[in-house]
């Protein structure tokens, strides 16, 4: 993914949350400290799981090259590519992301693995 790509993706998202939170204080006008922490956290870290996602897909580790060198950890035999798969995290807010990264088997014992990163 390009430069401008990412930052358009990010803006467009900030803005509607920007947009959000202005129309649900318009609807919460008695809302307590605590609720509109809670409504502007909750907002943020929607952004802030895409920025995380995006960026950790857009790195160059998100692809071998060529899986020639890279070994299987459980027997050290070596690995073929098996295409892209999407892998799930957890992030430390609770959030999940999901990140597309090459994915590799090994030809002795069928172990599959990620590039590091
Ligand atoms: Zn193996």
């Amino acid at each position: 993914m390009k430069r401008k790509q990412l930052q358009a993706g990010w803006s467009g998202l900030s803005e509607e949350i920007l947009e959000a939170v202005v129309q649900w204080r318009a609807e919460h006008p008695k809302a307590t400290l605590r609720e509109i922490e809670g409504e502007i956290d909750g907002r943020l870290s929607e952004l802030r799981a895409k920025m995380i996602s995006d960026t950790a897909n857009a790195s160059v580790a998100a692809e071998w090259e060529t899986a020639d060198g890279v070994v299987c950890p459980a027997c050290g035999a070596k690995l073929v590519k098996k295409g892209k798969k999407k892998r799930v995290l957890l992030m430390r807010d609770g959030r999940k992301i999901e990140l597309v990264r090459d994915y590799g088997v090994c030809v002795v014992c069928g172990q599959g693995i990620f590039p590091p990163g």
